[in-house]
This record gives structure tokens, C-alpha cells and sequence, in this order.
């Protein structure tokens, strides 16, 4: 159960990584914002030119619930000098006037890389099950495992025969 959930959260990381990183290629061309609106915030994510703008505004007021997207396209495309700032455009303000509450910016990159530990680390670890002799699925080790099936976790082996020495 917890295993499942864990591969569940782990396609999902890799599915979101792989969304950043073609909303990434996208941003260049056209700037995306997405409002919700719920009770009393409003957050509007920006993407634009390599970089993620997280507006967060408050309201006194309860507010309905809205969702819209939108997007305009860019008027220039990549350009070198604002693909390279792009890439370090880290920020956090939480001090801001009337306009927004608090903005967060980061690089796609950045939200990618973010996506891409867990199934990089879960990739890592299997690999090197498989190189140890393990059970690529629960690590059991099977040195000696004639059968071709890990008795531990029923998973058809990948070493059909690994005899000890
Ligand atoms: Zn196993």
C-alpha cells in the first residue's frame, strides 16, 4: 500500500517535471497565468521568458471560487541575454503594495530539477539493486536465486541464475 502510493507519487513527480519543463520551452513564446481564486486569496502563477511568478494576494472579503487561465503570446521570443538572467531569477517579496501581497519567482529549471529528486533518487536505488544481485523491486537479496522469481516479493527476477562461488 505504501509502496504504491509512493510509485504513484513518484510518476506524478515525474509527470509534473516533465509538464515544467515543456511549459519551460513554451514560456519563450507565451506567457500563461493562471488565476484561482478560493475564499479569501487569490494566487495568479505566471509563466513567462524561463521564469515562475507566484502572485498571492489576500482578500478581506470571502470570495467566489474562479479559475482562469490565460495566455498572450510573446512579442520577441528567446533571446540569449534573457534566457541567461532567466536562469538565476530567484526571488521572494513579502512586503509588497496594494498590488499583491507577496510574489515568489523562480526558474522552470529550478521547479524541474525540484520534480526530478524523487524519481531520480527511486531510479538511482533500483539501478543499484541491480547491480548488488538485489531485487530490483524490494532489494531482497538473490545470490542464488535458481528460480527465476524473488521469494520475498514474487517479482519475476532479472538474474535468472546467480550462483555464489
Ligand atoms: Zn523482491
Amino acid at each position: 500500500m505504501t509502496r504504491r502510493l509512493l510509485d504513484l507519487v513518484t510518476l506524478l513527480s515525474l509527470l509534473l517535471c516533465l509538464g515544467v519543463l515543456a511549459l519551460w520551452a513554451r514560456s519563450y513564446w507565451v506567457h500563461d497565468q493562471l488565476q484561482v481564486c478560493a475564499v479569501d486569496h487569490w494566487l495568479i502563477l505566471h509563466s513567462t521568458s524561463g521564469v515562475i511568478f507566484v502572485f498571492d494576494n489576500h482578500f478581506i472579503d470571502s470570495q467566489p471560487f474562479r479559475l482562469v487561465w490565460m495566455r498572450q503570446p510573446q512579442l520577441a521570443g528567446p533571446a540569449l541575454p534573457d534566457v541567461m538572467r532567466s536562469m538565476v531569477r530567484f526571488g521572494y517579496d513579502g512586503s509588497l503594495p496594494s498590488s499583491a501581497d507577496k510574489v515568489l519567482t523562480f526558474p522552470h529549471w529550478a521547479a524541474a530539477v525540484l520534480f526530478a529528486l524523487l524519481p531520480s533518487a527511486r531510479l538511482y536505488r533500483r539501478l543499484r539493486r541491480r547491480e548488488d544481485g538485489r531485487c530490483k523491486k524490494c532489494g531482497y537479496d538473490l545470490t542464488g536465486n535458481l528460480s527465476g522469481v524473488c521469494p520475498e516479493c514474487g517479482n519475476p527476477s532479472h538474474l535468472r541464475v546467480k550462483l555464489q562461488p
